[in-house]
């Protein structure tokens, strides 16, 4: 019996998804690192993502790096996040590059490199209007001299990141200004802006475009290679699979229910209002699984079932006719948002199609 619930983990479609999209930004002049934190730094996807020619890998969370380095995935790795001061050893132990805006993290960055005797390299992330990490684009040559002028660091290029928190989108307007601003480092202070880090999936859009790319050498790709969806409008990529992970839950009570409460209405486990209409009975059927396992909002139910709620525990459904029987199994595609919280709770198990043979690198 296979475990429920669980996520099914399809290797070969993320391996298309992963492929398909390097290829055509390749045709672009622009590079993949391919970004694992939704999937908590899995040594088998990221080596899924090597094999599919991505340059490097980044991710958000110094944990999720130490456990890929642990599990010997060969690649460059990059901290996509700024470090917390209190986890500089750590990240120039494991990183080798991290994204960075404060100038207290570079310093602290570059004493733990010293003494650890190492290397580390630094991408500066620049403010281009989404309003989340970066550094206001006036200040950037201040940061990158600073930056030079630091025993056991090489600064390695600029990035920028959009669409995450005000939803602005990349275009040819701000990734013109990324370039300028690799120009004019380079004609202010002599030195060669390697990284030139564009953005993540909502990028694709304007990469794939015609757009001039200008300076932009690499793009961070994850929701895209792994759901197969562009982010600016959750639109399926032309040719990449959406359903490479499935979350699928067993059915723990089937009944035919009247569709409204009964009694006083007050608040639900989650505090909302319930808003109900009536529709006389209907078949409900409860799969056990619930909000500490996934987003019940970023499911995507099989045609003839929807998702009228959940609790901690819970998710229940309403189907046609013929009931869901005790034992059965229901498969639910997954936004963003249900992958990495169902990714993250240790109930749901993490199944890998085909059953891995590639955790040896060597192979
Ligand atoms: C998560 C993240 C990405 C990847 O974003 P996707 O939308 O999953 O492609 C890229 N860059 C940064 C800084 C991120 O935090």
């Amino acid at each position: 019996m296979m475990p429920a619930p669980r996520l099914e983990i399809d290797l070969d479609k993320i391996h298309h998804n992963a492929c398909t999209l390097v290829e055509r930004l390749a045709s672009r002049g622009i590079s993949v690192t391919g970004v694992t934190k939704v999937t908590l730094g899995s040594a088998e996807i990221a080596a899924t993502l090597l094999r599919a020619g991505v340059s490097a890998l980044g991710d958000s969370r110094i944990e999720n790096i130490e456990a890929m380095r642990l599990a010997q995935v060969p690649a460059s790795m990059t901290l996509i996040r700024s470090p917390m001061l209190s986890q500089a050893k750590r990240v120039v132990s494991h990183a080798d590059l991290s994204f960075n805006t404060e100038i207290e993290v570079i310093r602290r960055l570059s004493l733990e490199a010293q003494k650890a005797h190492r290397t580390h390299g630094v991408v500066l992330m620049v403010e281009l209007g989404d309003l989340r990490e970066g550094i206001m684009p006036d200040d950037l040559i201040g940061s990158v001299r600073e930056t030079l002028n630091l025993p056991n660091l090489v600064f390695k290029g600029i990035g920028t990141n959009l669409a995450c928190r005000s939803g602005v989108s990349p275009d040819v307007r701000n990734m013109a200004v990324l370039s300028e601003l690799a120009d004019s480092i380079e004609a202010t202070l002599g030195l060669t802006v390697d990284i030139v880090s564009g953005g993540n999936s909502a990028n694709l859009h304007w990469a794939l475009s015609g757009a001039k790319i200008g300076r932009v050498n690499d793009l961070r790709l994850g929701e895209s290679i792994l759901l197969g969806r562009e982010t600016l409008h959750r639109q399926p990529i032309d040719g990449l699979h959406t359903d490479a992970i499935t979350l699928i839950a067993e059915v723990i009570e089937s009944k035919v229910k009247p569709s409204q409460p009964s009694g006083e209405i007050a608040q639900t486990a989650f505090g909302e209002a319930p808003s109900v209409t009536d529709r006389g009975h209907v078949t409900q059927t409860i799969l056990a699984v619930g909000q500490q396992d996934v987003d019940p909002c970023g499911l995507q139910s099989p045609a003839g079932i929807e998702v009228l709620g959940a609790s901690s525990d819970h998710l229940i459904l309403e189907s046609d006719n013929d009931a869901l029987s005790v034992g059965a199994e229901v498969t639910f595609q997954l936004n963003y948002s249900a992958l990495v919280r169902a990714m993250t709770s240790p109930f749901v198990a993490k199944v890998m199609k085909p059953v891995s043979t590639h955790n040896n690198f060597s192979s």
